[in-house]
């Protein structure tokens, strides 16, 4: 069904960069022979996964949707595809993303533009836009996303699903192609929010190979959802948010009428300010980049990724040559742009200026989530400012594209969980989310607010 479903749906909205039909009812026969034999499966028998085109998996391309990779290949997969096979899921391809997750809509991606499947006119969002769509489209009920800035609650939120991006460190980022390594998590994208907790009790865990995998129990984030009692659930409402400009009236209302559903199940509603918010932006733009431009100095054309030819097709035996015109055939123009505003940022006389102050900013950020969660347990607000945007709108404009993240790189700063669940339509009848934070490795405490 899930084969059916890709091949309606990819001739329209391009969620995946890559599919093995054959490859996936092999393993789809397999499964089933093993359940007739009467062996004991995964939690995640058969159930069909899409996985964004940043993780690494051996038996197919990982492009980041880069021309950089467009023929890499890794020889591993990672963590949380590991856990996937582990648990007898079948992996039926890569989505689409941004080049190297940067970007909020998707049309920063080598291989094209993904539809919203609510509105084809308009962006997923991004940078998971495919592994949203993939989802909202109904060809897998499940995918894996990443989030640096948004890119798994963005989407969620204009694909009308929910996502998950949990708490720094509690997914492995092992096979994680890195964008900026001290904000990126890997996290679920699912219809619901059990699914979304069913998902991320299968990826969650501590691994040694990445060392900033946090080595504490996991919580049963299912087993959470079971339960939709609220008493005495203390739930912040972020007004400040409400009231910032350029918030969408239906936006307002949609976080308004799940605060009154949170009142009728037994929580109680208190008004709370994050008061460092409106350096959360700033903030993020200048770490995001500074970290990105030295992820990205390993894709040089001798290691991996695309290497530039001269002229005449020949071998380009300049070393320094070879660099640059691999680098810049290979990247597109956000990624450059990311890259030359990192190294700006981190260069020698302007690192104190920027970087370093940025990451002093981010203690302070922090510090505003440690004193909201002395006084509540969730904090509840909007995802996104408006619901999905036109392709072309804001992809010229790099300021108005950054601002989409207004409200979701706190907690990627801050290094807690998050999720998007889907809370009504505006006047255009397209999806809008609602956004709840938890303090940290309180994620099944988030699935069982958002179930
Ligand atoms: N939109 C943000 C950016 O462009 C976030 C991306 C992400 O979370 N990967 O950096």
């Amino acid at each position: 069904q899930a084969i059916a479903a890709i091949e309606a749906s990819q001739p329209i909205h391009n969620a995946y960069t890559h599919v093995d039909a054959e490859a996936v009812l092999a393993q789809a026969q397999q499964i089933d022979q093993r359940r007739a034999a009467g062996e004991a499966l995964g939690a995640l028998a058969g159930v069909p996964v899409a996985v964004k085109d940043v993780l690494c998996t051996k038996d197919m391309p990982t492009t980041c949707s880069s021309r950089m990779l467009e023929n890499f290949r890794p020889p591993y997969d990672a963590t949380v595809v590991e856990k996937l096979r582990q648990a007898d899921a079948l992996i039926v391809g890569k989505t689409n993303m941004d080049e190297f997750a940067m970007g909020a809509s998707t049309e920063t991606s080598y291989f094209g533009l993904t539809k919203n499947p609510w509105d084809i006119e308009r962006t997923p969002g991004g940078s998971s836009g495919g592994a949203a769509a993939c989802v909202a489209a109904g060809t897998v009920p499940l995918s894996l996303g990443t989030d640096t800035g948004g890119s798994i609650r963005q989407p969620a939120a204009f694909c009308g699903i929910t996502g998950l991006k949990p708490t720094y460190g509690r997914v492995s980022r092992y096979g994680l192609v890195a964008f900026a390594s001290s904000l990126d998590q890997v996290g679920p994208l699912a219809w619901s929010a059990k699914d979304c907790a069913l998902l991320q009790d299968v990826i969650a865990g501590f691994e040694p190979r990445d060392s900033t995998s946090l080595d504490v129990p996991t919580e049963a984030c299912f087993a959470a959802t079971q339960s939709a009692d609220l008493r005495g659930m203390r739930v912040g409402l972020l007004r400040q948010s409400l009231d910032s400009e350029g918030v969408d009236a239906a936006a307002v209302q949609a976080v308004l009428d799940a605060a009154k559903v949170f009142t009728d199940l037994g929580a109680e509603i208190i008004d709370i300010d994050l008061p460092h918010r409106k350096y959360w932006v700033p903030t993020y733009y200048v770490i995001a980049p500074s970290e990105a431009s030295s992820n990205l100095s390993r894709f040089d054309g001798a290691h991996y990724g695309h290497r530039a030819k001269d002229d005449n097709g020949n071998e380009i035996n300049d070393l320094v040559s070879m660099y640059c015109k691999s680098r810049g055939e290979g990247f597109g123009d956000e990624v450059k742009r990311r890259i030359m505003l990192g190294t700006y940022a981190l260069s020698e006389g302007y690192a104190d200026e920027y970087y370093n102050k940025a990451l002093k900013v981010r203690r302070l950020i922090r510090g505003d989530y440690d004193a909201a969660f002395n006084d509540v347990d969730l904090l509840l607000g909007p995802t996104t400012p408006t619901s999905a945007f036109k392709f072309g709108e804001k992809v010229d404009d790099p300021v108005q594209m950054y601002l989409c993240d207004l409200f979701t790189v706190g907690a990627n700063l801050a290094g807690v969980p998050a999720m998007s669940l889907p809370a009504g339509f505006d006047q255009l009848n397209l999806p809008l989310g609602i956004h709840l934070h938890a303090p940290a490795l309180q994620e099944a405490r988030l699935c069982q607010a958002a179930a």
